[in-house]
């Protein structure tokens, strides 16, 4: 039984392993616990995401694989699917946006979650990795309107409509997930990738996100989306 304002399924696109921990997390365990199949899909391996000059990359993937299978497991997501592109070369070309049509065309997912392709920078501390933004855009532009356009791709599967996109980090967001509940949910999938974490505790930071996004709203902790409504009816199969 779906809880009300929670669908029946999900599809989260991210660039790296950890990107969807950091930010969805909340709302990945909430839907979960209430029934909801959510699918990941890692356009990366994370390949590059180390700053030891003598790692190797191949093991990095597979690492990186392995932590967010695992981060995956703490949430409640079914299934995972790694496209294996190149981290930190991500752009949002027509292999990519055909890669993610075909992976939402396979799921059928009712829900797109992606980040805002459109965020540059954070204050003054932060500026936006580039594969974020292409994942994100990738991901919108795969959502709508390729995968529901059948005479595009008909050899990577049926059309499939998502009836709506949540993107995430979004200047004005419409929508937030009360995640007071499942907040240490989020943080101990968000640990599963130690070789980001090394010694540092990601739980004062990820608090302190989600409860400045919940201040706007009366809730303790909150994740904030801007929620894009594109088929009021039951998604076509
Ligand atoms: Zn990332």
């Amino acid at each position: 039984m779906l809880e009300v304002g929670v669908p029946e399924s999900a599809m989260v696109i991210v660039a790296h392993p950890d990107d969807a921990e950091f930010t969805v997390g909340g709302t990945v365990a909430k839907w979960t616990a209430a029934g909801c199949r959510v699918t990941y899909v890692l356009c990366t391996d994370g390949n590059a995401g180390s700053l030891d000059p003598d790692a190797d990359p191949q093991e990095l993937a597979r690492i990186r694989r392995a932590e967010q299978r695992a981060a995956c497991a703490t949430l409640g997501v079914g299934d995972v699917v790694f496209l294996g592109y190149d981290d930190g070369q991500l752009e949002p070309s027509l292999e990519l946006r055909r890669d993610l049509v075909r992976v939402i065309r396979q799921y059928k997912p009712e829900v797109v979650i992606c980040w805002d392709p459109t965020h540059l920078f954070t204050d003054g501390d932060y500026i936006n990795h580039p594969d974020h933004r292409a994942a994100a855009q990738a991901a919108l532009d795969a959502a709508v309107p390729a995968s529901g356009m059948p005479l595009l791709w008909p050899e990577v599967g049926p059309m499939h409509r998502v009836r709506q996109v949540y993107v995430y980090g979004h200047d004005q967001s419409n929508f937030y997930v009360d995640v007071t509940e499942t907040l240490d949910q989020k943080i101990e999938a968000l640990k599963k990738h130690a070789s980001q974490m090394g010694d540092w505790d990601p739980t004062e930071i990820v608090r302190e996100w989600s409860a400045e996004t919940g201040r706007e709203k009366g809730l303790a902790h909150a994740e904030g989306y801007r929620v894009f409504t594109l088929e009021q009816s039951p998604p076509v199969e």
